[in-house]
């Protein structure tokens, strides 16, 4: 029987014993949900170092591929026939897999036999259909450098696996294998980057954002739920917390020295993403921070920030050029809503010089004075979710 499939291959590297399990389950998982949302059908198993999506016709299987190929964990997508492993057989499946990779000029045939009782070893079978290939397609040429079109062949346990449409995935690990973190999102370019590279190393990303608002309008929070809808296709963040933060900051810009607000207006962020991820269950935390990149991104400032928490944060973004955060983000496709221009809490009661170097001692000196503990339990009882 011929059955069109889409085989997803993902990195077994370093992937042993109940890691690799876990890792496969979780993406078997992912796989599912994300055909569900996607609206499409197909049955989902694994074999043998792959994990294979049967569906009813060679479009369902492109279309599947469009929705998978986003997927942490997927190292690249495929999508072909799967039928007895019989030359003929073969044979017939190259030809037509080939024929829906036109238009192309020169080609070659790629086999793999993982299964060793088959008869024929790899380069045989490389002979074999290039040369019936060959026949009846006259005027390609077979070339094995750099072809246009590739039929791929791969004997695996009791089937043979036959296609020419393969696409990269992003690599990574399936989201669920890493554990949570909550995500400070902005809607500039930024934080949604880091949530993506966190999300790719596996985590389950949860959004905090924070408003102006009720001292700007609240358009930013309406953007970052924009954003966190295009990065859906990678698997979050399925949740988002939305602080209206305002308030807060105009307390700070009364209390706190001019140069130093912003500061405390980080520290005060990640104060209640903690005390967020104390009540989700989440571990670390996450900002989209770049060393250097503005006045709040010092060393000094950074260090001054940081030591409001007692949690990890991650920044994976620390050692990041704007050039490829940039570049990421229009990949991701969240590069035009993350530059409209919105009033949000960032433009808000901003210092005419901020401090670039922080002085730990004097910040910790005035943060104790502050009624922060209070503040915290206020904005976690105002705090609103949404799941996406
Ligand atoms: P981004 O583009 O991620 O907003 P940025 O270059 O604007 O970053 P900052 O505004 O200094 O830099 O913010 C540093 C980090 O602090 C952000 O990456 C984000 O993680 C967090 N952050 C800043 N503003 C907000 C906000 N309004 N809501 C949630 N997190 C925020
Ligand atoms: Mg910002």
């Amino acid at each position: 029987m011929i059955q069109p499939v889409v085989l997803i291959h993902y990195h077994e590297l370093g992937l042993k014993g109940k890691n690799r399990r876990d890792f496969e389950r979780q993406l078997i998982r992912n796989i599912q949900k994300t055909l569900a949302q996607s609206g499409l059908e197909g049955h989902v198993n694994r074999t043998s170092g792959r994990i294979l999506v049967a569906v009813s016709t060679f479009e369902a299987a492109l279309s599947a591929a469009d929705a998978l190929v986003q997927l942490p964990g997927v190292a690249r997508v495929s999508c072909g026939e799967r039928l007895p492993k019989d030359m003929a057989a073969i044979n017939e499946s190259a030809l037509r897999a080939l024929q829906r990779a036109e238009p192309f000029t020169s080609f070659k045939v790629d086999a793999r036999r993982a299964n060793t009782q088959f008869p024929l070893d790899s380069m045989a079978i490389n002979r074999e259909v290039g040369s019936y290939l060959s026949a009846r397609l006259p005027h390609k040429n077979v070339q094995m450098r750099a072809p246009d079109a590739k039929a791929r062949v791969e004997i695996i346990k009791n089937d043979a696996f036959v296609y020419a449409s393969s696409r990269q995935g992003i690599g990574g690990l399936p989201v669920g294998c890493s554990g949570h973190l909550i995500c400070l999102l902005s809607s500039g370019l930024d934080s949604p980057v880091a949530a993506w590279q966190m999300m790719r190393r596996g985590a389950q990303v949860t959004g905090l954002h924070f408003s102006g608002a009720p001292e700007t309008a609240d358009h930013s929070s309406a953007l970052v739920r924009e954003i966190a809808r295009r990065l859906a296709p990678t698997g979050g963040p399925g949740r988002l917390f939305f602080v209206r933060f305002g308030g807060y900051q105009r307390a700070i810009a009364l209390t706190v020295p001019e140069s130093l607000r912003v500061v405390f207006y980080r520290r005060l962020m990640l104060a209640t993403a903690e005390a967020l991820a104390a009540r989700e269950h989440a571990r670390a935390l996450v900002t989209g921070e770049s060393l250097g990149q503005v006045a709040s991104q010092t060393l000094d400032n950074i260090v001054a920030t940081d030591a409001a928490v007692s949690l990890p944060v991650f920044r994976p973004l620390i050692g990041t050029d704007k050039q490829a955060i940039i570049k990421q983000a229009q990949a991701l496709g969240t590069f035009a809503l993350s530059t409209q221009p919105v009033d949000d809490c960032c433009t808000l009661f901003m210092p005419r010089n901020p401090e670039t170097h922080a002085n730990l001692a004097e910040v910790e000196r005035i943060w104790s004075e502050m009624p922060i503990d209070a503040w915290i339990r206020e904005i976690l009882a105002e705090l609103r979710s949404e799941t996406l």
